[in-house]
């Protein structure tokens, strides 16, 4: 497994349509989750400098590297940084 798909999902397919592997595909049970097949999944190294999906991906925290880091973490695509209360 080189990325996968979170519960912060929404299914707006994006990430099916740039995916060079046809790594992606939509929950059977739920179609606004998608999901990474882990073996098709080549982390895009083979094509591209970035993995497509996380760089098309509008959603923050929806993919994960395989080390289960968001590769688009909170404030990241918005700008709008975390206000944690202390
Ligand atoms: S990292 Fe690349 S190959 Fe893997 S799911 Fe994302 S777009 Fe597809
Ligand atoms: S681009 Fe992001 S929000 Fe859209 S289907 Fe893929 S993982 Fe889900």
């Amino acid at each position: 497994m080189k990325y996968a798909i979170t519960d912060k999902c929404v299914g707006c397919h994006a990430c099916l349509l740039v995916c060079p592997s046809n790594a992606v595909f939509a929950d059977p049970d739920n179609p606004k989750q998608f999901m990474i097949h882990p073996r098709r999944c080549t982390g895009c190294e083979d094509k591209f400098a970035d993995p497509q999906c996380a760089s098309i991906c509008p959603v923050e925290e929806a993919i994960v590297n395989e080390s289960a880091m968001a590769v688009n973490p909170l404030g990241s695509l918005t700008g709008i940084e975390l206000r944690r209360e202390c």
